[in-house]
């Protein structure tokens, strides 16, 4: 047992550096994790976490959809010790059909990576998470990768942040070299350079070369100028390094590299560890704050079913928000005030799992067997109880009809989509204009509907009927009363969520611009999240 004194857990506490990398797929997450995961010695070979063909795959494949594709639907932690640091790095799937899941993610997490593709820049699954990072004030650190290679000019890449996401940008390193000729980078905050070397796949943590700037510009003359004048541009634009604009999430810290190379990701180790916010005490459903010292508590930010095929087992994955988690404490759940035995905490990512004895604030655990869970519910212990407000429901972008393909299993279609809402697993709408109670499904991401609809069928014996409806544009309906407005249209409608939030539902950007030409009085607002998170 391990004593569970105030200061022993704000120490603990004061360890932790929680974050998840945002990024567009093929922008190098996975590469990025394995090599973050390398310096840490967590897995002795690059290439351990990766579930693309010829590698070695960890990457958890729960449903077979999921096996058969061979990506990852779900998310979890990977924890890692680096120095005195304990970092739990959160995975939000990459893949294009992405879902609510991934966004739930961020409201566990303390910071962001935004890992961007040095020819791309700014990608737009990147832009949809950096949405909810901006709607929970987490600061971003953004690593700009595969700098060994041809990409844009670093100055574009850093106009784009300021002009399409409002991020001032705030380089750390700069670098050093024209596109493809990648000769490493100045660090600007002691001036000196860092010589970019290769190392064999990228397999093996290179130890880091340092030239003072003067033998920086001898060896490398007019490159070297150039990138310390290009430097200067941004700094004398208010790109100056300041941590408390980190912190407040108005600017963002830079850094080049190349993930698959491990240049820079040491680098952006050390950086998390003295910058990233520690965690903090949680607010609760009152706006209290509940002191990282109280007694243990956590909420669930993620459910999933079915990640063993052979038991069919949920694990609700719950971030530890105070106190000190023992493995076979008994906690309530506070949605319930029942009892939830934590026998079997373990610690998932991948295909690896292992029994988690002790957690602390910042801390994920997966609490197996726990079908009595819900996203959004808090745990805690004994007293004082409290609850943390519930995760928000984010804006969908895909909408069908469901009805039951065997009306004579209606009442358990019923009940299985009542499940599903509850769980997060899709969003649930309706309208009187639609009549019979005929729900309209919605997701953020298509994958949503085929989990729904495959559990539908397996769990309730109720297979789905879904069509898809086109639209394709939405916002949040402020005023009720403008309702009948929306849906004269034929290529519009409102629909009511079960949170109550009216969505206005276009077919596409134009008819919604027009329809507001004709109606200037219609409000309609950006809907990146609702609820009370
Ligand atoms: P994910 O989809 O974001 O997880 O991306 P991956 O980690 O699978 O990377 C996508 C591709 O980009 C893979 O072929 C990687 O080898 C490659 N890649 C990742 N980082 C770098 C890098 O720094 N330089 C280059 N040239 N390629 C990279």
């Amino acid at each position: 047992m391990v004593p569970s004194t105030s200061s022993n857990v704000a120490a603990e506490a004061g360890r932790r550096r929680t974050f998840a990398v945002i990024s567009h797929p093929d922008a190098g997450k996975s590469t990025l994790t394995e090599a973050l995961a390398l310096h840490a010695e967590v897995i002795s070979e690059a290439g351990a976490v990766h579930g693309k063909s010829g590698r070695r795959g960890v990457v958890s494949d729960w449903l077979e959809m999921e096996r058969s594709r061979g990506i990852s639907i779900t998310s979890a932690a990977l924890q890692f010790a680096y120095g005195d640091a304990v970092i739990n790095l959160l995975d939000t799937p990459g893949h294009a059909d992405f879902s609510e899941d991934t966004y739930r993610v961020l409201s566990a997490v303390d910071s962001a990576v935004m890992l961007l593709d040095a020819a791309k820049g700014l990608e737009p699954q990147t832009l949809k998470l950096f949405d909810v990072c901006r709607y929970r004030g987490i600061p971003v650190i953004t690593f700009i990768n595969k700098w060994d290679r041809p990409g844009r000019e670093v100055l574009e890449l850093c106009d784009e942040l300021t002009e399409r996401i409002g991020l001032q940008p705030m380089p750390l390193t700069w670098p050093v070299g024209v596109a493809g000729q990648f000769r490493g980078v100045l660090d600007l905050v002691d001036g000196s350079f860092v010589r970019y070397t290769r190392t064999a796949g990228g397999a093996t943590a290179a130890p880091e070369e340092r030239l003072d700037p003067g033998r920086a510009e001898e060896e490398l003359g007019a490159e070297w100028v150039s990138a310390s004048e290009e430097s200067e541009l941004i700094t004398a634009a208010g790109g100056e390094f300041d941590a408390a604009r980190f912190l407040d999430a108005s600017a963002t810290p830079v850094l080049f590299g190349a993930a698959v190379l491990n240049f820079g990701v040491r680098h952006l180790l050390d950086l998390l560890v003295e910058l990233a916010p520690r965690p903090s005490a949680r607010l609760d459903v009152d706006e209290r704050p509940r002191a990282l010292d109280a007694p243990f508590s956590a909420f669930v930010f993620k459910v999933q079913t079915g990640m063993d095929p052979a038991h069919r087992d949920q694990v609700a994955f719950a971030r530890v928000c105070s106190g000190v988690f023992e493995r076979g404490m008994v906690v309530t759940n506070a949605s319930t005030a029942r009892p939830f035995a934590t026998k079997y905490a373990q610690q998932v990512f991948g295909q690896q799992r292992s029994t988690v004895e002790t957690a602390y604030p910042g801390d994920v655990i997966g609490l197996v067997n726990a079908s009595a869970l819900r996203v959004g519910d808090t745990l805690h212990d004994g007293k004082p109880a409290v609850r943390f407000p519930g995760l928000p429901s984010f804006a969908p972008a895909h909408f069908a009809v469901a009805r039951p393909a065997d009306l004579s299993r209606a009442k358990q279609f019923r009940k299985g989509i009542e499940q599903l809402e509850s769980e997060g697993v899709v969003q649930v709408l309706r309208s009187d204009r639609r009549g019979d109670g005929t729900p309209v499904v919605a997701a953020v991401g298509p994958m949503q509907f085929e989990v729904a609809a495959h559990r539908l069928d397996a769990e309730f014996k109720s297979p789905v009927k879904l069509d898809h409806l086109p639209y394709t544009t939405v916002r949040r309906l402020t005023d009720p009363a403008q309702r009948s407005v929306v849906d004269s249209g034929g290529r519009s409608e409102v629909l009511t969520r079960t949170d109550g939030t009216e969505l206005a539902l276009f077919v596409d950007d134009m008819t919604m611009r027009i329809m507001l030409r004709r109606n200037p009085d219609l409000a309609l607002e950006p809907l990146v999240a609702e609820g009370s998170a």
